[in-house]
């Protein structure tokens, strides 16, 4: 094994290759000693152009000095990952800022970089910590001017300012007493929303809303907490007040959304969706300072929407549709193109495969003729002539097999039969008015037939046999790339996942990608259904780590749900599948 070199060793290589063709820069791939980390240069870059050099610094325990505290549990470990990757990310954008565009060099010469994290707090692949070593990874941008290295600028850089950043972001003597704080804060921030998701069910909730939560964004692309105008914090309605004893903060109350069925009422712009959309981001812990620290919501907990024009493969939709005109199979059903209501339908019943047991449904984006047949078309269009068993004949069985729905809605009443608990957004106040719905639907009964029968929703057991996009003698082909939140490539394929919308950061799509290629390459077998095959890669990525995955050593990755998973597989137009029949 090659024995590592030495930081000095590093410098001499540098001023060798300066000025020499950019080639020359592969000669520093390798590992070195600097005073109190080793520097692993990973990868380096073909050209200035080229996605930046990849570079990692393992800074032992004894140096870097994380107390047992902030390392004694997943949870904490997480959490210090996170504020660790923040903080490196910051000052090595600082740091770049600081030497000013273009002054070091073409291209991204002279920067350094992290993932920049979100609002979320996430099991991140940036900063690995244990209780031996923190490992960071980031890129750097090699200096050249034109394809010409600049040695010496290189060498301010990584033997001057990397070492700076490795003590001023990865030494805990390094943070000032509040930034010491704001990092307990952090962790414990976590701790508490985590303890809050681990209570919802022993207090039969599926969802908690504290009092006092910021719950509106700045914009539909800035998730930071509204804070112009007049913001109205969360309050719970004392019917549905409960109180949970978390960890670090104690007792805390809020509104708790009951198991069974939930609707949200309200006229419009009184803020129902601003409820249901951060109950959708309650999956996740956010950060001090969010407004949803203690807005938590069930682990199983998935947004359903239409999505019409997604392909679907092998789902059993016959719970919500039968006898499609030309005698198309819904018990076996596909498409390269599904219709709003189809496509509705079979985001539901995938993620009940996946595991979901809490639907959030917002009439916003879902399909009418999915949700709703009133009176009248009953009347005029016969239960013989229309394919759709609409939702609202089949949330009651739902519940009745513990998967729970909130629906989001301002447009139909008919939903009140049918409704446990009724919740009206009044100015941006939720009134618990469930008393009052059941008067009001007893006194305007709305005739409408229930068109559900007795039946249970069954789940087909779907095999994958191919994913279909690796292609024989095409290296492309199994090539990964993710474009934002929005979409994975595979290869040729390209996944939608614009409408998966618990999807939040790009690390998780660019961890789904290779994900996805993995259980291709290493876990299918023509046997184990998706629910399984997801299940062997989430023990893999316990037992080993998000880079069980990864193609090359990385720092890009977030963890994403068994269910978003299940969700761009399922949106893959290439997967074949055999059905269990
Ligand atoms: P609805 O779904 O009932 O039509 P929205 O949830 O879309 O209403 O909210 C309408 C607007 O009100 C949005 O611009 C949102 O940011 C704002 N809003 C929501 N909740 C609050 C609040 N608690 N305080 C202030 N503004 C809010
Ligand atoms: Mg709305």
């Amino acid at each position: 094994m090659k024995v590592a070199s030495t930081h000095n060793e590093l410098a001499s290589v540098l001023r060798r290759i300066d000025h020499r063709g950019y080639k020359a820069y592969q000669d520093i791939r390798g590992q070195y000693r600097f005073p109190g980390f080793d520097l692993h240069v990973d990868h380096v870059q073909a050209d200035p152009f080229a996605p930046p050099s990849r570079f990692r610094v393992r800074v032992p325990q004894n140096v870097a000095g994380f107390p047992d505290w902030s390392l004694a549990t997943p949870t904490r470990r997480v959490a210090l990952s996170d504020f660790l990757t923040r903080r490196f990310s910051a000052l090595a954008a600082a740091l770049s800022r600081g030497r000013g565009q273009g002054a070091a060099g073409t291209g991204k010469s002279g920067r350094i970089s992290m993932a920049r994290p979100g609002q979320e707090i996430l099991a991140r692949n940036s900063v690995l910590v244990d209780a031996n070593v923190v490992e960071a990874r980031f890129t750097v941008g090699l200096p050249a001017a034109g394809r010409t290295i600049l040695g010496s600028a290189a060498e301010d850089l990584i033997c001057g300012a990397v070492p700076r950043l490795v003590r001023e972001a990865l030494v805990f003597a390094s943070l000032s007493a509040t930034e010491a704080a704001s990092l307990e804060r952090h962790i414990k921030t976590a701790e508490d929303a985590d303890a809050l998701r681990a209570a919802l069910p022993g207090l039969g909730i599926v969802a908690f809303v504290a009092n006092g939560a910021i719950l509106p964004r700045r914009s539909g692309v800035d998730e930071r907490p509204l804070d112009r105008g007049n913001v109205v914090p969360f309050a719970s309605p004392p019917s549905l007040e409960v109180e949970v004893t978390l960890p670090n903060r104690g007792a805390v109350r809020g509104m708790g959304i009951p198991r069974g069925v939930t609707l949200i009422v309200g006229g419009g712009y009184h803020g129902k969706s601003t409820l249901l959309r951060a109950i959708e981001r309650g999956v996740y812990n956010h950060i001090p300072g969010d407004g949803r620290e203690l807005v938590v919501t069930s682990p199983l907990a998935v947004k359903i929407r239409a999505e019409d024009g997604r392909a679907v493969t092998e789902d059993d939709i016959s719970f919500f549709i039968t006898n499609l005109p030309f005698g198309a199979d819904t018990r076996h059903f596909s498409t390269e193109n599904a219709s709003g209501s189809t496509s509705q339908a079979a985001n539901i019943v995938e993620a009940i495969e996946a595991g979901a047991k809490v639907l959030l449904v917002d009439e916003d984006t879902s399909a009418t003729n999915f949700m709703i047949r009133d009176r009248r078309m009953q009347a005029l269009v016969a239960k013989d002539r229309e394919p759709i068993t609409p939702f609202i004949d089949r949330v009651r069985s739902l519940a009745e097999d513990g998967i729970s729905t909130v629906l989001v809605l301002g447009g139909s009443g008919d939903y009140l039969d049918v409704a446990d608990t009724v919740i009206m957004m009044d100015e941006y106040r939720p009134v618990d008015v469930t008393a009052r719905a059941r008067e009001v639907a007893a006194r305007f009964p709305t005739g409408r037939r229930f068109e559900g029968g007795d039946e249970r929703l069954r789940v087909a057991r779907r095999v994958p046999v191919s994913l279909g996009f690796a292609r024989v003698g095409d290296r492309r082909s199994t090539k990964t790339k993710a474009r934002g939140t929005d979409a994975i490539v595979l290869g040729h394929e390209e996944i939608d996942l614009r409408n998966v919308e618990q999807v939040v950061d790009p690390g998780q799509t660019r961890f789904i990608a290779d994900a996805l290629r993995y259980l291709e390459a290493r876990l299918l077998d023509g046997k184990a259904a998706i629910p399984e095959l997801i299940e062997r890669l989430g023990r893999e990525v316990a037992a080993h780590g998000m880079d069980v995955v990864a193609p090359y050593i990385h720092g890009d990755y977030c963890l994403a749900r068994p269910i978003e998973i299940a969700a761009a597989l399922n949106r893959l137009r290439t997967i074949e599948v055999r059905a269990a029949r």
